[in-house]
């Protein structure tokens, strides 16, 4: 692999953990573009149930992504993903996205074709970039990794509080057990514990941490 032309902090974490809040609070603050991945994941599922793919269908998932076209971007708000010229933004939440992610992003060609992506975005830009697995394989030669958590019953309130019908425990099951780039803590991850935390008081202990291993910060 070669290495990104810019710095990137990797956040990775279980299902509403609070990662998202986290890393794009960070992104603002420490001037980086923001990344998230699960939205990529998010958008490729949706295409998938447009295109009524079988979601278990792991050859035909990879069938219909290699004839259709990916252009991932940023924004001041962060990356953007659109696919066959369709910006899948507003639905990337819907209930049967919430549903079938975690077993459409277990296919291993989907996840090679959209880390390469990911890599992408380090080429031109210094990022935050969340996701499951960003610190152990997307990014694994980064030097500031971290790994946000929170305990259950906070993420499931988490997730109730925006409204949201979302099966995080299945969710969490499927993404640390499959066995391709599977949620895991990567070695050299600091851990953050945010059940009892502020986003502010997330992002600080991250900022702290990045300035003792000597990043620079504007
Ligand atoms: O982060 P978010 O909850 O939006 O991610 C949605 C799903 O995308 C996850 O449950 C997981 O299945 C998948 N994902 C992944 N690898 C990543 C980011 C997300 O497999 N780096």
């Amino acid at each position: 692999m070669t290495p990104p032309d810019h710095q990137v902090v990797a956040i990775d974490g279980p299902a509403a953990s609070g990662k998202s809040s986290v890393a794009r609070e960070l992104a603002r603050q420490i001037g980086f573009a923001y990344v998230n991945s699960g939205a990529m994941y998010r958008a490729v599922t949706w295409h998938v149930l447009e295109h009524a793919v079988p979601t278990d269908d792991g050859a035909a998932i990879v069938q219909l992504l290699e004839k259709s076209r990916i252009d991932c971007t940023l924004d001041p708000d962060g990356s953007r993903i659109a696919i066959d010229g369709l910006d899948p933004t507003e639905h990337l939440r819907d209930d049967r996205v919430n549903e079938a992610v975690s077993l459409v992003s277990s296919v291993p060609r989907l996840r090679e074709i959209l880390v390469e992506k990911m890599r992408a975005y380090a080429k031109d830009n210094d990022i935050v970039m969340e996701g499951r697995d960003i610190g152990s394989v997307v990014f694994p030669d980064t030097p500031y990794k971290f790994y946000i958590d929170a305990s259950p019953d906070v993420r499931l309130r988490r997730r109730l509080a925006q409204g949201q019908r979302d099966q995080i425990a299945a969710r969490d099951r499927a993404d640390s057990s499959r066995r391709a780039s599977p949620l895991i803590i990567a070695e050299d991850a600091h851990v953050i514990d945010s059940s009892n935390l502020t986003i502010e008081g997330v992002v600080g202990e991250i900022i702290g941490r990045l300035k003792m291993k000597g990043l620079e910060i504007k």
